[in-house]
């Protein structure tokens, strides 16, 4: 079995893409899922919140995109996340331009990824925030795309650009690209709008949307700066919990089949 492949993508930025990937990916790892997260961000925040150096790094997921190492050689292990991560660092933000000298500039990293993808249950791909050649590569290598929202008055209307955008690579590059989920991230139910916005997402993206809410939480924006995902630094926290939910809902929605079977014979 290969993995189920996800690309968490938002061209805006501080949506909570990074956060969700990384603690998503972590408590995938808790419910014994074998997880890799690939950082396409030369931000480097995902690597970075897993516990690695990004300016240690000899071999990243720029040095697969250009050729330079095969995929594996470039994959380490996240010791505060259970999971493995193809990590990225500044070296990426070159890329795009580089990529556009290169054969088959827009499917590279889902051909560097089959060399991996049955060693995986999931693998996740931190998207940068834009509709750049980096995200481009991530919805070509995907199955489908987690969009991270925060309910707030424009997001609705990011979403439509990016609705145009995967409507492009379905029908150019990725035919089986598909929304795995929309969820509702930095969520204040306090906030009249908050609530006003997530009813309306409700009513666009019906089932799309997680029941999971990830509610705005100090501990999960503390995590990153010990380089530990939340069940490593807090797990108590309410932000623990809510990825905790997260991952189970996703399992329940992904793996039918090893949810117990009611019988009513
Ligand atoms: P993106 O990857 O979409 O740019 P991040 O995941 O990096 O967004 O989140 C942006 C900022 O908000 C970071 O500083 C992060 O720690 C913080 N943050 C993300 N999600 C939450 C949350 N649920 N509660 C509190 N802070 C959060
Ligand atoms: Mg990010």
């Amino acid at each position: 079995m290969s993995a189920r492949v996800m690309a968490v993508a938002n061209q805006k930025g501080g949506v909570g893409k990074t956060t969700t990937v990384v603690n998503l990916a972590a408590g995938l790892a808790e419910l014994g899922r074998r997880v890799l997260i690939i950082d396409l961000d030369p931000q480097a925040n995902a690597t970075m919140g897993c516990g690695i150096d990004k300016h240690g790094l000899e071999r990243s997921v720029y040095h697969v995109l250009i050729d330079e190492c095969e995929t594996r050689e470039a994959v380490v292990r996240s010791e505060t996340g259970g999971f493995d991560v193809l990590p990225a660092n500044r070296d990426l933000a070159g890329a795009d331009v580089e990529l556009v000298e290169m054969m088959a500039r827009e499917t590279r990293l889902k051909v560097s990824l089959a060399d991996v993808e049955s060693d995986y249950d999931y693998i996740f791909i931190d998207c940068p925030p834009a509709l750049n050649m980096m995200t481009i590569n991530g919805f070509v290598a995907a199955d489908s795309v987690i969009i991270p929202m925060q309910c707030e008055y424009f997001a609705l209307e990011g979403l439509a650009e990016l609705s145009t955008t995967l409507r492009k690579i379905k029908k150019w590059l990725n035919p089986k690209i598909e929304i795995e989920g929309v969820l509702r991230t930095l969520f204040e139910p306090q906030r009249l709008l908050s609530v006003q916005v997530s009813e309306q997402l409700k009513k666009h993206y019906g089932d799309k949307v997680y029941n999971t809410v990830i509610p705005r939480n100090v501990r999960l924006a503390e995590a990153p700066s010990y380089g530990r995902p939340i069940f490593a630094y807090d797990r108590s926290s309410r932000g623990a919990k809510a990825y905790a939910a997260l991952a189970a809902e996703l399992v329940s929605r992904l793996e039918p089949a090893t949810q117990p079977q009611t019988d009513n014979v």
